[in-house]
């Protein structure tokens, strides 16, 4: 628990106290947005009363999770999961992504009961005391985690996830295939696009812009603390982030007036987790995990470069080598299983369950331990960020040289361990 109370206030309140301020102005960078002098202190004739009123209590708190076994793979679990706290009334956050959920729970059942039961099963979660540190995830994260280590395939994280109507993603590399396939196939509302088109606007990138995952949400302990595959996804636009207007007079009028984008997002949570629950062989992007960290080892040695002064700075030229390797055997892996020997469909899965736990590191983080992944984490700093090899990025953070040779080697393993794994899944494909 922090020691000072911290409160947001808003314009009105802040520009009566800015406004009386008369005492040293804040250095350069740190001025705000208001049309004030943002100052330091308030000036002797100046006094503020703060009122803070925090109960303190031992608060239990609940989460509902909801399972539909899979009829093929039940020890195969694929989890859909949004926070149901909020700090006011929370239309958007979370509640957009609560409703979303439970339209899809009776969705999935009534496909169920016609007869369509996925095959690998698939769970609906309700988080609480997110917003109080992540606390319910990462509570039942903690209790299944052998579980989930071993059955694990995907998290799906829905957090506000509708504010408007432009919609956006984040993924682990091994989904994002998964993710951009699946938007071509859903339309988007009152056009003739699919929302892959929509997405991809007028860009002339080969792809629709899928950003990294990393910190802010419910995601965390799935993806960065047990090494499970995951994507956050929603539709953006008008964010009043915690605050108290984020009513649902505010979602009917500004964010979704036709209630049309919830139905959206739910039609990518379901397409995606009903394509990863019955195909045949998990369909992961494979030579994503070379392509990815070729660009993120890229930005590291820019980052490092910049303050590196040592005789032989250090070069991520080997890492981004073994990245190139690995893009190039998942492209071999890719290749093998378009013409799959099904009869080993049950060992390639397994391999391919391994796959991103391949980046747990039983040490964590040197700023946290329990920060297990070496590919993914949030920022130590705001908890929000995402921070890709996260080790390498704390060291840029604090301009350290001594330990990026230590920490090269885990990344080497690591990627050598991937690989490993997926010349296995080529081999079994054949
Ligand atoms: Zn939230």
């Amino acid at each position: 628990m922090h020691s000072i109370p911290v409160l947001p206030l808003p314009y009105g309140a802040a520009k009566e106290i800015i406004g009386r301020m008369k005492g040293q102005a804040v250095p350069s960078g740190w001025q705000g947005g208001l049309p004030y002098t943002y100052r330091i202190e308030g000036g002797p004739e100046l006094k503020v009363r703060v009122n803070v009123t925090q109960k303190r209590e031992i608060q239990r708190v609940y989460n509902v999770v909801g399972t539909l076994v899979g009829s093929e793979n039940p020890d195969q679990w694929i989890i859909a999961g949004a926070h149901y706290d909020a700090w006011a009334f929370g239309a958007t956050d979370p509640n957009s992504g609560t409703a979303m959920l439970l339209a899809l729970s009776e969705s999935l059942g009534k496909l169920s009961q016609a007869g369509q039961k996925p095959k690998r099963t698939i769970k609906i979660a309700h988080w609480d005391a997110e917003e109080q540190g992540v606390i319910g995830s990462t509570e039942w994260v903690e209790q299944f985690r052998d579980e989930l280590d071993a059955k694990g395939v995907a998290y799906f994280n829905a957090d506000g996830a509708v504010t408007g109507r432009n919609f956006g993603a984040a993924s682990s590399p091994s989904l994002k295939g998964l993710a951009i396939n699946t938007t071509k196939a859903i339309p988007f509302p009152d056009s003739s696009k699919s929302v892959y088109d929509v997405w991809l606007g007028k860009r002339t990138t080969p792809e629709p812009p899928l950003g990294n995952l990393g910190g802010g949400s419910d995601h965390i302990a799935f993806y960065t603390h047990v090494g499970i595959p995951s994507w956050n996804g929603g539709t953006g636009g008008h964010s009043i982030y915690h605050s108290n207007f984020d009513s649902f007079a505010y979602y009917e009028r500004f964010c979704d007036p036709t209630f049309k984008m919830g139905p959206l997002v739910e039609q990518v949570f379901g397409i995606m987790a009903l394509r990863l629950a019955n195909a045949d062989v998990i369909p992961y992007d494979i030579s994503r995990y070379g392509t990815d960290l070729h660009t993120h080892f890229e930005g590291l040695q820019k980052l490092t470069k910049a303050y590196d002064k040592t005789p032989t700075p250090f070069s991520f030229d080997a890492l981004i080598k073994a990245a190139d390797d690995l893009k190039k055997i998942g492209e071999d892996c890719e290749a093998a299983l378009k013409s799959v020997n099904l009869k080993n469909a049950k060992a390639i899965n397994q391999e391919l369950l391994a796959l991103e736990r391949q980046w747990i590191d039983k040490d964590g983080m040197q700023y946290g331990s329990w920060y297990r992944s070496l590919y993914a984490s949030p920022d130590p700093y705001s908890g929000y960020a995402s921070w890709m090899l996260p080790a390498f990025q704390y060291e840029a953070s604090i301009r350290e040289t001594a330990n990026l040779k230590k920490w090269e080697q885990k990344y080497l393993d690591a990627i050598a361990r991937l690989k490993s794994r997926v010349e296995k899944v080529t081999a079994l494909a054949k």
